[in-house]
């Protein structure tokens, strides 16, 4: 009896970590990159949550994104200095020879520099490569992505790893990305869980709105 009571209430928990993490998620991406920052300050358990969350759902897929990302700078001089905005448990890092600054909103690794990645504490023209794996969750995109244009030198490489089912048009966003001082280098959609996209910084963004811009939010479905 004690035994089945045990895994009753084993489950009861993973239902209910599953529904705080949908939950955390869904406000990750319909609040700005700042709503996110205070979100954890306030709530670093939340935080936790959602890494573990996001580990589950992310180890169903055939492929961490992150590979991808990690062969392509092995491909590449380990001289180049990389950023990886939204870093998580800075598997980037440890996996390349590079030097990689890493940002997130909490330290799930002693490698990361604590804050919001509209605003890190680099220098204009400063890396070579800056990477957003399965981290444009915030809705200001547009301001995001301005700051990794800061940091990036000209001709810089800008790597996007996001969630496929998220694009509604991808031309639009990738006119929109034109618009914010990135051309398209190449696009792997092979993938029927996330997309590949590798940009080139080509000058600072040219100012107004960029209306293509616009990703879906990533949101997981019950199980
Ligand atoms: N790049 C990692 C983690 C992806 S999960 C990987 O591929 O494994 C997305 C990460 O972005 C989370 O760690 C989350 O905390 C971080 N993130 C979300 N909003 C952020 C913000 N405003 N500033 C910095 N990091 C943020």
């Amino acid at each position: 009896r004690s035994g089945r009571s045990a895994a009753l209430r084993a489950r009861m928990e993973e239902r209910l970590l599953g529904a705080r993490f949908r939950y955390l998620n869904q406000q990750l991406y319909t609040g700005t990159s700042r709503d996110a920052a205070r979100l954890f300050r306030a709530d670093p358990a939340a935080f936790h949550l959602y890494h573990r969350g996001f580990e589950r759902q992310v180890r169903r897929w055939p492929e961490r994104p992150v590979q991808r990302i990690v062969s392509y700078l092995r491909r590449r001089p380990a001289s180049l200095v990389v950023a990886d905005f939204g870093c998580g448990d800075c598997t980037l890092a440890a996996s390349v020879k590079n030097q990689v600054h890493c940002f997130d909103l909490v330290p799930l690794s002693p490698r990361v520099t604590v804050c919001d990645m509209a605003k890190v504490p680099l220098a204009a023209e400063s890396v070579d490569v800056a990477v957003f794996c399965l981290a444009l969750m915030g809705t200001n995109l547009q301001e995001i992505l301005g700051e990794a244009n800061r940091v990036l030198k000209l001709g810089g490489t800008l790597m996007v790893a996001e969630v496929a089912s998220r694009f509604e048009d991808t031309r639009a966003f990738l006119r929109a990305m034109a618009q914010l001082g990135f051309r398209t280098v190449s696009k792997d959609l092979s993938s029927s869980y996330f997309y590949v996209l590798e940009f080139a910084k080509t000058g600072p963004a040219r100012p107004g709105p960029a209306p293509g811009l616009r990703l879906r939010p990533c949101l997981y479905k019950r199980r």
